[in-house]
C-alpha cells in the first residue's frame, strides 16, 4: 500500500513556522503581515473559505481585515477599494474571493492587485515571474505551490529526471502546478480534456497530479507503480450509502485503486486541501518579509 501523504499536518507545520516567523519578524522592528480578504456577495461556499482563511491568519500573529461588500457593489467601487488597500503600508497581501459578481470584471479586480502584495499569485507579473523561473519573489498560486511542498516532502526538492505528469490546464492549479515541476527539473508534461490515451500518459508519471474536477477519472491502472499521486480534485458526490440525501468528498483519483500501485499518494479530504490555505499564509509572510528589506523565508 502507498504512504498516505498527509496534507493536513505538512500544513499545521506550515502555520506554526509562519507563527513563529511572524514573531521573528516583528522582534526584528517590523509590523506584523497584514492580510485582507475582500469577498462580494453572499455565495455561502465563499463565505466558508473567507472566514477560515481569516481565522488562520489571526492564528499566525497577522493582522487580518475583511472587507464584506454588497453583490450590488459596482466594479468602479471595488477598484476603488483594492487602490486603498495597495496603499495601506500595514497590508502586505490582498485576496480577493472568487468567483464575483458577473457585471465585474474578474480579471481587472485582479491586475489591479499590486503584484507585490498578490498573495494569491494570479497577477500577470506573478505568473510570469513563475513562468521564467523567477522563484526567489514571485508568489505562486497556492494551491499548486501547497502540492510541490507535499511532492518535497516523498521526493525531495531536486526532482531531476523524474517524468511528470500534470492533468489540467487551468490557470489555477495545472499551469503554475507545471511550471512548479519544469522549475524542479523534471520533465513535465500537460494534459487536458483534448488530451489522447491519457491512462497510457498517466503510467509514464513518476509524479501524477490530478487537477480535473472529475469524481474519481483517474483509475488505479493509470498509475505507475510506485508513482507519487497528487489529487487536487474536490468532487462533492452522493452517499446514499450514509443515508438518503448524503454526500461525500471524493478526489479526481480512485483512491483505493491507486493506493494500490501508487508509492505514495494525497488523500481527500487531508491531502491538498488543507495547504492552500496554509500557503496563503506563507506567501503573505513573504510579503512581509520584503516589504521589511529581508530576505524570504522558505518552506
Ligand atoms: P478547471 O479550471 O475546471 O480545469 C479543469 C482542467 O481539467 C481543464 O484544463 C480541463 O481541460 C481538464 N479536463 C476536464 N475534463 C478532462 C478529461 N476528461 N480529461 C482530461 N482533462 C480534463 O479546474 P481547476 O480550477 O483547475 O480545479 C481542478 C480541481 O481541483 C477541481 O476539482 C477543484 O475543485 C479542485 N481545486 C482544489 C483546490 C484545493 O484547495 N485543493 C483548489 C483549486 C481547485 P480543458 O482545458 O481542455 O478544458
Amino acid at each position: 500500500m502507498a504512504e498516505l501523504i498527509d496534507g493536513k499536518s505538512v500544513a499545521e507545520g506550515v502555520v506554526r513556522r509562519v507563527k513563529a516567523l511572524t514573531i521573528e519578524l516583528m522582534e526584528k522592528g517590523a509590523h506584523k503581515p497584514g492580510l485582507a480578504v475582500v469577498i462580494v456577495g453572499e455565495d455561502p461556499a465563499s463565505q466558508v473559505y473567507v472566514a477560515s482563511k481569516s481565522r488562520t491568519a489571526k492564528e499566525c500573529g497577522f493582522h487580518s481585515v475583511q472587507h464584506t461588500l454588497p453583490a450590488e457593489i459596482s466594479e468602479q467601487e471595488l477598484l476603488a477599494i483594492i487602490g486603498e488597500l495597495n496603499a495601506d503600508a500595514s497590508i502586505n497581501g490582498i485576496l480577493v474571493q472568487l468567483p464575483l459578481p458577473g457585471h465585474i470584471d474578474a480579471g481587472k479586480v485582479i491586475q489591479a492587485i499590486a503584484p507585490q502584495k498578490d498573495v494569491d499569485g494570479f497577477h500577470f507579473i506573478n505568473v510570469g515571474k513563475l513562468g521564467t523561473g523567477e522563484l526567489e519573489t514571485a508568489f505562486v498560486p497556492c494551491t499548486p505551490a501547497g502540492s510541490m511542498l507535499l511532492i518535497e516532502r516523498v521526493r525531495g526538492k531536486d526532482l531531476s529526471g523524474l517524468n511528470a505528469v500534470v492533468v489540467g490546464r487551468s490557470n489555477i492549479v495545472g499551469k503554475p502546478m507545471a511550471n512548479l515541476l519544469l522549475a524542479a527539473n523534471c520533465t513535465v508534461t500537460v494534459a487536458h480534456s483534448r488530451t489522447r490515451d491519457l491512462a497510457a500518459l498517466a503510467r509514464t508519471a513518476d509524479i501524477l497530479v490530478a487537477a480535473v474536477g472529475r469524481p474519481e477519472m483517474v483509475r488505479g491502472d493509470w498509475v505507475k507503480p510506485g508513482a507519487t499521486v497528487i489529487d487536487v480534485g474536490i468532487n462533492r458526490i452522493a452517499a446514499p450509502e450514509k443515508g438518503e440525501g448524503k454526500t461525500r468528498l471524493v478526489g479526481d483519483v480512485a483512491y483505493a485503486e491507486a493506493a494500490e500501485i501508487a508509492g505514495a499518494i494525497t488523500p481527500v479530504p487531508g491531502g491538498v486541501g488543507p495547504m492552500t490555505i496554509a500557503m496563503l499564509m506563507a506567501n503573505t509572510l513573504a510579503s512581509a518579509f520584503l516589504a521589511a528589506g529581508l530576505k524570504r523565508p522558505s518552506f
